[in-house]
């Protein structure tokens, strides 16, 4: 059965998944979302006996529907392969009563690998399928994290270039390195003298500059972005759900059909949505609780029905998670209302102009697969601690965020159903906090110097994607000023 796509403000225009996957955004700022969620046509215990790669395609092949069995596998073995530091890809780990579900084993060490590693390859296959001739020019601006991420994604596919802006000040010295070092011929690293913001601000210009769109063309290039709200990053992350039932099925600790809750750490909402997509399409799960850090804009919203975006913004340590609007809500507010698009519409136009909105009871009443908490900076770091000397297991702070609500939820509740915890960051990447959390932190050490000292604690070889950045060569040395970043992308593209 073909699963179409339509804007969660306007289901009149329908377009084929890999259409959604070019355009990115609909053209009245909705999301795309599938007309159906289709259910499993092969059951959990075939579903047991597959790789990583073949539980992919199976999960894929019913939301993206218009691609070939053949380009779909193609996708997903380009994607899933030595990039990756186990062949299980997304392996899991218990410790102290939870598995943990450790999508940190691609590139980057954190869980935006998981989608931005298929991405490239689904796009460039949905260009092709549509007789976009163009080359596909990756626009980007990062506060740090994501940038890298679709830097490894893309570098070397043919047929995309991307080009990634970075606050020149702003982003951690790992960070940096980690961009700056980036192999490829086909990507380009931008430091620019200003803030994350006027990155942004310059990149969403050039997306909407006809003119520069007219250039473009004209030389064989159209823009495209890599951002969290592409269903082709939404639709690869409901597979290590499907992948981490079935480990635990084929390992005896739950049997067919058992239900299991999933603890995600939340900030643009997109992994927790691709957990409800799964249940949804037939994986037994009966909690998914959404874990927040003190920017508890989504336990609020679960406990009164309103989404208040206007408040203080705090930096904490799990930045990941720093957010006030979480992008992807919108899908589940459509998909609540009863696939209401006006209704969507109303409610996305009342937080733009208002900063919040108020869902009705008959809405709050779906949310009931939900459960909503956060962790405070100083339970964050104490939920490291505690498990670190229980267990010797190490987790980052974000994961370490998802563990605390757990703990709260099977406190309050007394549900002791086997639970995964999505764990989204190597320790790796945030050494200091975690160090500091563990106790062991020495602030004469650099950040990389610290990675040693984490090594020797948590027993756990460091990362390759970490070792490599010590040695690599900086490839990218270009700063601009805010406004010159329209020639800089002139340059590079090589028009004028
Ligand atoms: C992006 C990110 C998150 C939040 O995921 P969402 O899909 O935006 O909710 C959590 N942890 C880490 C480490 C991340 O990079």
């Amino acid at each position: 059965m073909e699963v179409k796509y339509v804007s969660t403000r306007n289901k009149a225009e329908q377009v084929t998944a890999s259409q959604a996957v070019l355009r990115g955004l609909a053209t009245d700022g909705g999301l795309y979302v599938p007309t159906t969620i289709p259910k499993f046509d092969k059951t959990l215990e075939e579903l047991s006996d597959m790789t990583y790669q073949e539980v992919a395609y199976e999960v894929m092949k019913l939301l993206l529907t218009d691609y070939t069995e053949e380009e779909l596998k193609n996708c997903i073995n380009r994607a899933y392969d030595e990039k990756f530091d186990t062949e299980e890809i997304a392996p899991l780990t218990y410790a102290d009563g939870a598995y943990y579900l450790e999508l940190f084993h691609g590139k980057t060490i954190a869980f935006k690998d998981m989608a931005l590693s298929i991405l490239p390859h689904l796009m460039i296959t949905a260009a092709r399928k549509n007789q976009v001739k163009n080359d596909i020019v990756i626009l980007t601006a990062t506060s740090g994290d994501t940038g890298k991420a679709a830097l490894a994604g893309f570098a070397d596919v043919e047929g995309t270039k991307i080009i990634v802006f970075y606050p020149k000040d702003g982003v951690s010295d790992i960070q940096k390195r980690q961009m700056v070092t980036q192999t490829g011929d086909n990507t380009f690293v931008v430091g620019i003298n200003g803030n994350f913001d006027q990155a942004q601000t310059g990149v969403k210009k050039m997306f909407g500059d006809k003119e520069m769109a007219a250039e473009l063309n004209a030389a064989g290039y159209q823009f495209s972005s890599a951002n969290s709200i592409n269903i082709g990053r939404l639709v690869p992350q409901i597979v290590y759900y499907v992948y981490a039932y079935t480990r635990l099925l084929k390992e005896e600790k739950i049997t067919a059909g058992q239900e299991i809750n999933v603890t995600v750490p939340t900030g643009n909402f997109g992994n927790i949505l691709a957990a409800y997509y799964a249940k949804n399409m037939g994986l037994p799960i009966a909690k998914l609780l959404c874990a927040s850090n003190e920017n508890k804009v989504l336990f609020d919203f679960f406990g009164t029905g309103v989404y208040d975006k206007n408040r203080e913004f705090k930096l904490t340590s799990s930045p990941s998670m720093d957010i006030l609007i979480s992008s992807n809500l919108e899908r589940l507010i459509y998909r609540i209302a009863g696939e209401d698009d006006a209704a969507n519409a109303a409610f996305m136009k009342a937080l733009q102009s208002d900063g919040k909105y108020e869902i009705t009871e008959e809405m709050r009443k779906n949310l009931a697969d939900f459960y909503g908490n956060y962790a405070t900076e100083e339970e964050t770091t104490k939920t490291i601690r505690d498990l670190y000397e229980k267990t010797g297991y190490v987790i980052d702070t974000h994961t370490a965020v998802a563990a605390c609500v757990y703990n709260k939820y099977k406190a309050e509740t007394g549900d002791d159903k086997v639970t995964v915890i999505a764990s989204t960051a190597s320790p790796y990447k945030f050494t200091r906090s975690v160090m500091q959390a563990i106790g062991e932190d020495d602030a004469a050490l650099s950040d990389l110097e610290l990675t040693d000292k984490l090594s020797e604690v948590a027993k756990v070889e460091i990362p390759g994607a970490i070792e490599e950045i010590r040695s690599a060569e900086v490839r990218h040395k270009t700063i601009c000023e805010v406004d010159e970043m329209p020639q800089v992308v002139r340059d590079f593209l090589q028009i004028s």
